[in-house]
């Protein structure tokens, strides 16, 4: 693969990007930039990752705002920019009659490769996702993994610079998860092939993903490198023992931990601790909960996870 995105700083860059459908806004004046590598978009069931990718390969038109994709608009000019990115949509499209190896050799013919050059590539696309000795197998004869790959061997075909993938992981176990977001990542690496993957699951995106942009109700919660998102946060978590003497132990070390200016989150006996040093927190923590009275039952340092930063947004 030849993908040449090495010179292109920004691949993706949405501005005020609007899609309400009747009462239902989809995408709320979105302003996001994603920059080559692996992206994670994320976000729960209807945060809107369907509706971006759809307008970012120009098949609907927003109701406001405007899009660019390697420096192209995608509704004046959808044809250019569909040549050079890959797509595999959420919903399983896959004629069940058809082999695998024409099915990708079609829709990289549709993308614009001649005959000849789509059949060779459609047949080294499924040889990559692991697919060679199948590939001549009909589509309604393969297990949903094998569905799911020859799903991203059509997204990788036409040896696009960039490729869309909607929920790669969708109806698999957790070992084809693991598998093909491995390939996934190989793909995006060995091929210099930028890639946008949507996920529900912020475990699966913090794998692979080198950026993330988040996403809630059609707003922008979160973008830039993984490794800043979660990285630099370090916390502790101190969980205290449930007991009824003395009372209110639990609201006594949350409450000292306010005063002295930590972070507190709390959810039932366990508190999240932030906003200082590692050992300066336990100290805290200790400190609070000998003053209390209260019991420690878990105290541990952690790091934040993208978990984490979707609960602090939301607080
Ligand atoms: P999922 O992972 O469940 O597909 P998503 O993050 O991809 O979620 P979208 O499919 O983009 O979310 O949907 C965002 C919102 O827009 C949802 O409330 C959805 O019901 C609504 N929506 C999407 N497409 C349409 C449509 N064609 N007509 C009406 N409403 C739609």
């Amino acid at each position: 693969m030849s993908g040449d995105t090495d010179d292109i700083t920004v691949i993706v860059e949405t501005s005020a990007l609007t899609q309400r459908f009747g009462s239902t806004v989809a995408l709320d004046a979105l302003d996001v930039q994603m920059r080559p590598g692996v992206t994670g978009l994320v976000g729960a069931n209807g945060a809107g990752k369907t509706t971006l990718l759809h307008a970012l390969l120009g098949l609907r038109t927003p109701t406001l705002g405007s899009a660019r994709v390697l420096g192209l608009d995608p509704l004046s000019q959808g044809a250019t920019l569909r040549a050079k990115v890959g797509f595999a949509p959420e919903r399983d499209v896959l004629p069940d009659e058809m082999r695998a190896v024409d099915f990708v050799r079609h829709l990289a013919q549709v993308r614009g490769l001649p005959s000849s050059e789509a059949r060779t590539r459609a047949s080294d696309s499924l040889w990559l996702v692991g697919l060679g000795e199948e590939r001549t197998r009909t589509l309604g004869t393969m297990s949903t993994g094998q569905r799911q790959r020859v799903k991203l061997a059509q997204a990788i075909a036409s040896d696009p610079q960039l490729v869309l993938l909607d929920e790669p992981t969708s109806g698999l176990d957790p070992t084809q998860r693991s598998e093909i977001l491995t390939l996934i990542g190989e793909i995006s690496n060995e091929h210099s092939v930028s890639v946008v993957l949507s996920s529900h699951l912020l475990a699966e995106v913090e794998r692979v993903c080198d950026h993330v942009v988040a996403l809630d109700a059609g707003r922008l919660v979160a973008s830039g490198p993984l490794a800043e998102l979660v990285g630099d946060g370090e916390g502790v978590t101190l969980e205290l023992v449930d007991v009824a003497e003395p009372a209110g132990s639990v609201d006594l070390v949350e409450n000292t931990l306010r005063g002295a200016g930590v972070e507190v989150q709390r959810l039932g006996t366990t508190l999240r601790l932030g906003g200082g040093d590692r050992d300066e927190l336990c100290d805290r923590a200790r400190d609070a909960v000998a003053e209390a009275g209260a019991r420690i039952r878990r105290l541990e340092t952690r790091r934040r996870t993208l978990a984490d930063l979707f609960e602090a947004t939301s607080a």
